[in-house]
């Protein structure tokens, strides 16, 4: 079992606070990414998980978020999320170039990778004003504060696998 860190950062105008939408333990909040089998192969599209939709285990003790066969190899895997471990994405990181974590996957027998940023976020403007409903699938969005009379704007948005040691 191999813990992974979901970590993301983007470039943050007149925003702050960036993590998906009801934080980043909302039960509902779709992760979506590839996964690499230990025997090398990436699956071709995204999977989708969600804390809020479990399996059972083919073992028959407990549940897995994911379980998964790889379709060359005939391997099974399985993948566990782990809450607790988000914090949204400041400005200050986001201008440091840091990433900071989203959520931890447990994975047996495949590694995630690509992560795709499809459901939706939620930021704040620096002045307070809070954005709902955000879409970065595109990589970018804008929007402007009508309080804080100023744009806002997400645009390269980036994410990694980190090991957790
Ligand atoms: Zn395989």
């Amino acid at each position: 079992m191999v813990q992974y860190l979901l970590m993301i950062t983007a470039e943050l105008e007149n925003l702050t606070n960036l993590q998906p939408q009801g934080g980043s333990d909302d039960v509902n909040f779709p992760f979506m990414f590839k996964l690499k089998c230990g025997c090398g192969e990436v699956t071709e599209k995204e999977t989708c998980v969600s804390l809020n939709e479990t399996v059972p285990l083919p073992t028959g003790r407990g549940n897995a978020h994911l379980v998964q066969k790889c379709k060359f190899c005939g391997r099974s895997g399985n993948l566990t999320m782990i809450t607790g471990q988000g914090r949204p994405l400041t400005q200050e990181a986001s201008q440091a170039g840091s990433f900071m974590p989203v959520m931890a996957f447990d994975c047996r027998g495949f590694e995630p990778l690509e992560f795709h940023f499809g459901g939706t976020w939620q930021a704040e403007s620096i002045e307070g004003t809070k954005f709902e409903g955000i879409d970065l699938s595109e990589g970018e969005y804008a929007d402007y504060d009508e309080k804080g009379e100023c744009p806002v704007m997400i645009s390269n948005p980036r994410a990694k696998f980190t090991v957790v040691k």
